[in-house]
């Protein structure tokens, strides 16, 4: 079971892209507008559903059901988050009349971000992870302090929900930043760390029109077990640019930097078109009851002894 400690492996999550911003056109400023676990009404996925026919997925896995959470569920070691009894439902894991298992949350939107024949490639749930923030320089003093809080808010969602041994830098805690003027398309991050930058575009390693990017590192062992063991999320300035100060609220942008983070602990998007993970996200994106059960799960996957 020795790691093989040179084959990495990138995968890419294409996030936020042009398609997002093409598809909500006038409405821009309304991305993100309810943060939080509100109740979502019937309209919103209607929306979603229309957006969805108009810009069809880059990545072809929508609606298709590929790949199931149903190992991850039996291997998981759920630790310090508990599931609600609505929840709990949604990880009975059934066997297909081909055999195959799948799990009742398959069914309600979340897909993994990437998996091979051992399972869905998760963080080891003891391992230590520090989520680091760096901050173009270039910014304005109130949108430093947004993008600042935002994703330290963000990063402490995550843990909460997913129970991950995350901890942050002193200078975050303390409200002070890194700055960061990297070329992000040759950059690799630490070890056990997901790195946020945020960049000037020209850095950051994203196409005309795209406006964050999340991907992970991942080392494989000889029995297939594959782990991630670092993250690199970057978010282009120009999504401030697009929305002056005020524009873009820091709720909608907690939840932005919340979808990026979740990239980086193994999740994809939802079909789901109420999910904070569906690709393009609508005017009413929340945390629904089954991501709180992926969450979960990306925590639950225990080390090897
Ligand atoms: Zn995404």
């Amino acid at each position: 079971m020795g790691v093989v400690p040179l084959k990495v492996v990138r995968y890419l999550a294409w996030v936020l892209s042009a398609v997002a911003l093409v598809g909500i056109g006038g409405l821009a400023a309304t991305l993100f507008l309810k943060a939080g676990d509100q109740e979502i009404p019937i309209s919103g996925r209607a929306e979603a559903n229309k957006w969805a026919r108009m810009y069809p997925y880059i990545d072809g896995h929508y609606p298709v059901l590929d790949s199931s959470w149903a190992k991850t569920v039996e291997r998981s070691n759920l630790r310090s988050v508990s599931l609600n009894a609505e929840e709990r439902h949604l990880t009975r894991v059934f066997i297909t009349k081909l055999g195959d298992k799948v799990s009742e949350v398959d069914f309600t939107g979340p897909t993994p971000l990437v998996f091979n024949n051992y399972d869905i490639i998760l963080w080891d749930q003891c391992q230590e992870i520090s989520i680091e923030t760096f901050i173009s320089s270039t910014l304005t003093p109130k949108q430093l302090t947004i993008t600042r809080d935002a994703i330290g808010a963000a990063s402490q969602k995550l843990r909460e929900l997913t129970g991950l041994n995350i901890s942050f830098p002193a200078y975050l805690l303390a409200g002070g930043v890194s700055f960061t003027e990297e070329n992000l398309s040759t950059y690799l991050p630490k070890a056990n760390t997901i790195e946020v930058h945020v960049a000037e575009h020209q850095n950051a390693a994203l196409g005309n029109k795209e406006i964050a990017l999340a991907t992970t590192w991942h080392t494989v062992t000889d029995s297939d077990r594959a782990s991630i063991t670092s993250g690199l999320i970057a978010l282009s300035t120009d999504f401030l640019d697009r929305y002056p100060d005020g524009g873009f609220d820091s709720p909608s942008l907690q939840l932005a930097a919340f979808h990026e983070l979740s990239h980086a602990v193994g999740i994809g998007h939802s079909s789901d078109g109420a999910s904070y993970m569906f690709p393009y996200m609508g005017t009413e994106a929340s945390i629904t009851a089954p991501d709180r059960v992926v969450l979960a799960l990306t925590g639950s996957r225990p080390c090897y002894d």
